[in-house]
Formats: C-alpha cells, sequence, structure tokens
C-alpha cells in the first residue's frame, strides 16, 4: 500500500521544522479531530479527521469553521498528517513549507455518521474517497454535525464546503473564530506565540 505520508514528509524538511515526524503514533478510540488556527502565507484554519487509515485527513479553511447552519465554508483539502500533529502548536521556521505559528484551534474526539446506502456505515475513509462526509465533533468550541462536501462529488477536485448541520451545535451569532482565539491546549493565542518566537530568536 503506497505510505499516505509521502507527500507530507515530500513537502517538509524535518530535521528543520519542529513539526511531528509521524512515526509511532498510536490510533485514538474514538477518533480525534482537529482545527489548528494557522499564520501563514495566508491565515487559515487547518481541520484535520483521524482516519481508519491511521492519518489525519486534512482541509485548509480559510474563514475557518462556522456555527451557522446558512454559511458555506471552502475548505481545501491538504495532505495527509501524521496522527501525532494533532497536539502540535509551535512556529514553522522561515524557508520551511507552511512557515508561520500554530496552534490547536480546538481538539475533542468525533463520530463518524456517514450513512452507507444499506444503512449501516461507511469506513471514514470510504466517505472521504466518495466526497461526503458527515461527522458529529465533541470540542471545546465546536459541537454537533458537521458535513464536508466535495465541490464536484468523486473527483479528485480538492475544493470542499464545510457545512454546520442544524442542531443544538448550531448559533448563526456565535463567531467562535474570532471570539474565542485561544488555544484550548496552551490558553495562548496565535499572537502570543508568535511575539514568544521572536524574543527566542532575538
Ligand atoms: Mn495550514
Amino acid at each position: 500500500m503506497a505510505d499516505p505520508l509521502r507527500a507530507y514528509r515530500q513537502r517538509r524538511d524535518l530535521d528543520a521544522t519542529p513539526e511531528p515526524r509521524g512515526q509511532a503514533a498510536s490510533s485514538h478510540e474514538p477518533p480525534v479531530f482537529v482545527i489548528q488556527e494557522h499564520r501563514a502565507s495566508t491565515h487559515h484554519f487547518d481541520l484535520r479527521l483521524e482516519t481508519d487509515e491511521g492519518v489525519l485527513a486534512s482541509w485548509a479553511v480559510p474563514k475557518g469553521p462556522s456555527t451557522d447552519p446558512g454559511d458555506k465554508q471552502l475548505a481545501i483539502r491538504v495532505e495527509d498528517h501524521p496522527l501525532d500533529y494533532a497536539d502540535f502548536e509551535g512556529t514553522i521556521p522561515d524557508d520551511e513549507y507552511g512557515a508561520g505559528s500554530v496552534i490547536v484551534w480546538d481538539i475533542g474526539p468525533y463520530q463518524h455518521r456517514t450513512e452507507a446506502g444499506d444503512g449501516g456505515r461507511k469506513a471514514v475513509s470510504r466517505a472521504i474517497a466518495d466526497g461526503h462526509v458527515t461527522v458529529w465533533l465533541e470540542g471545546h468550541k465546536l459541537r454537533g454535525g458537521y458535513v464536508l462536501e466535495q465541490a464536484r462529488v468523486g473527483g479528485d477536485d480538492d475544493n470542499w464546503l464545510l457545512i454546520k448541520v442544524r442542531d443544538e451545535g448550531a448559533d448563526a451569532r456565535r463567531k467562535p473564530t474570532s471570539t474565542e482565539p485561544e488555544s484550548v491546549l496552551s490558553g495562548r493565542t496565535l499572537e502570543q506565540l508568535g511575539d514568544d518566537a521572536t524574543d527566542s530568536q532575538a
């Protein structure tokens, strides 16, 4: 089987970046999702879902996740990340791929809820390949159902949409990406992390 982390490793000099090397990661039961806020050449949020293949399937969401079911947020599929990336926070040095600061904006268990035609459940890797994924997130900031839909289903189009399901976690007025900027692991904001990195290099 092809190494699902090949693209991850090829894009990075793992001796130069503090990012995880992606070795010896064990899977979680239940699986985890993470949303990392990442200030690189562009500011975005990275949504990652642990899959049955033992990687974090990943999407870059330029505007970040919304709790408003009326929003359809562009989510660009990016390379699978290793499982131990889920709690990575830090500063990727200048000149390295994705240079900039990363915090864990939200993390928690999730349930995969995409139904198969026979009423059962597909594996999440199958649902991703089929271009339609339904999940139930149990994060600190985000809760409830979200749907990820490939813009042109079944092709190799990297453009997806991230949509909040109408449920008890939906709230059109809440803007958690603005009002709750702190890391759920360290309490730091991206700005604080960036300042710390500047200080330590000075
Ligand atoms: Mn990113």
